[in-house]
């Protein structure tokens, strides 16, 4: 099945907000072994709306619409559709009840316009909306498939997830299942990754191999269909060996999961705690620790040590390393996660101090990390990174290194 993503909205062309339901859809339609060959972006305008209605059924097998399925005159996706495809609008009993009983809950009257909300395309399944009003719909005519979805991502991305997802894989000729792996990398990016594994994402059509760049790190999706969850997972299996025959170095994971999630799961499991001594990263690593629901079993605090005051008085970084060796040194994050390991009392103290740009410091190249990793009853480590990118992407980085590493170090215990 080849499928096109129409996403419907003014403000989109006018870059008031990014097309990010296309990114989420894409990826959706991939785990369903669908290509997607087009995105196509257009304004809430009922002819440039229906011009772009026929290159897509006229190119793609399935057109999946994002965005103008609400109440107001400008939300013209579904009567566009409807035209196209000669059927009427009708409205949808269910839906409707959902949008009174929301006007009762809230104690507003319903206005006229709700109404038209409720209205589905003759023929259509209707995919329930859990978190809002307007319903969306599949719906097979002309020998195509078209689904419409609402624009909110709120609405959008749970209708896909539990409505359709299902109604697309009953499309499907034969009865198949689908099941994806997804792999984990860091420290190698997304086109580096794609270009290690060029020849076997070309090659293969099942499973499919899809890699992802997440914030600072990538992920890789293998996704097999084939008649049993048995029979898929077999399909997946010899291509996550070759991928990790080539890459696996850079795994850290399998599964929808961050370096934050597994660092925190395996202190966790283990008993263990972690403090950590930040300065360019200006308490990065602890803000991704505590968004983790549990860390507190594991994560005991840290200090922002910015200043060569903070990283002397509070942490005991000798006045002679800051003066001979600098802040920005081997020497001074070696006691930066010593001090802050024995300070706070854990099992590990990490530390991270470099030159986050966008000047030099201390003469040193922007770029310049030292991250330290001290732990109860092992000898220090002190790693050294040359990073590129600017200043946000250097401190993204650098603290998802500093979780690597603490991640590489508790597995070497
Ligand atoms: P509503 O009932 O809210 O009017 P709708 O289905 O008519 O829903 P739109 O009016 O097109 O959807 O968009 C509503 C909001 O959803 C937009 O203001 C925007 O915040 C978000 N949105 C719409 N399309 C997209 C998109 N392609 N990517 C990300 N967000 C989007």
């Amino acid at each position: 099945m080849r499928a096109e993503i129409v996403a419907v909205g003014t403000e989109l062309l006018l870059g008031q907000i990014a097309n990010t339901n296309a990114q989420f859809l894409s990826q959706k339609l991939a785990e369903l072994g669908i290509h997607v060959y087009f995105h196509t972006v257009v304004g809430d305008n009922y002819e440039r709306l229906t011009q772009a209605i026929e290159l897509a059924a006229s190119r793609s097998d399935a057109v999946i619409f994002t965005g103008g399925l609400g109440p107001t005159q400008d939300d013209l996706t579904k009567e566009a559709v409807a035209d196209y495809v000669g059927r009427r609008l009708v409205t949808d009993e269910l839906a409707l009840s959902r949008i009174q009983a929301f006007f009762v809950k809230r104690g507003i009257p319903m206005t006229e316009n709700n109404r038209k909300q409720a209205l589905v395309i003759e023929g259509s399944t209707v995919l329930n909306n859990d978190h809002g009003m307007a319903p969306g719909m599949g719906l097979t005519a002309l020998d195509k498939t078209f689904v419409l979805l609402p624009g909110p991502p709120s609405e959008m991305r749970p209708m896909t997830e539990n409505y359709l997802m299902p109604f697309l894989a009953s499309l499907q000729p034969e009865k198949q299942v689908f099941h994806s792996r997804v792999l984990c990398f860091f420290g190698i990016g997304e086109s580096a990754l794609e270009d290690k594994l060029s020849d076997l994402i070309q090659q293969q059509t099942n499973p499919t191999i899809a890699p992802y760049a997440k914030e600072f790190e990538v992920t890789c999706r293998i996704t097999a269909r084939a008649a049993s969850g048995v029979l898929a997972e077999s399909l997946i299996a010899p291509v996550e060996a070759a991928i990790r025959q080539r890459v696996g170095e850079f795994i850290y994971a399998v599964g929808e999961t961050s370096l934050h999630e597994v660092l925190i799961a395996e202190l966790r499991k283990r008993q263990e705690t972690i403090a950590c001594a930040e300065s360019c990263t200006g308490g990065s690593i602890a803000s991704l620790l505590t968004s983790v629901p549990g860390s507190s079993e594991a994560f005991r605090g840290g200090v922002v040590c910015y200043s060569n005051e903070t990283k002397r008085d509070l942490l005991g970084v000798p006045a002679r390393v800051l003066d001979h060796d600098g802040a920005v040194s081997e020497a001074a994050a070696r006691y930066l996660a010593e001090n802050v390991r024995q300070k706070i009392g854990t099992t590990y103290g990490v530390s991270v101090t470099g030159v986050a740009g966008p000047g030099t410091v201390e003469g040193k190249p922007v770029g310049l990390v030292y991250i330290g990793l001290a732990a109860e009853g092992m000898p220090t480590v002190v790693k050294e990174l040359q990073l590129a990118g600017q200043r946000r992407a250097i401190v993204g980085r650098a603290a998802k290194y500093a979780m690597f590493y603490t991640l590489q170090r508790l597995k070497e215990r």
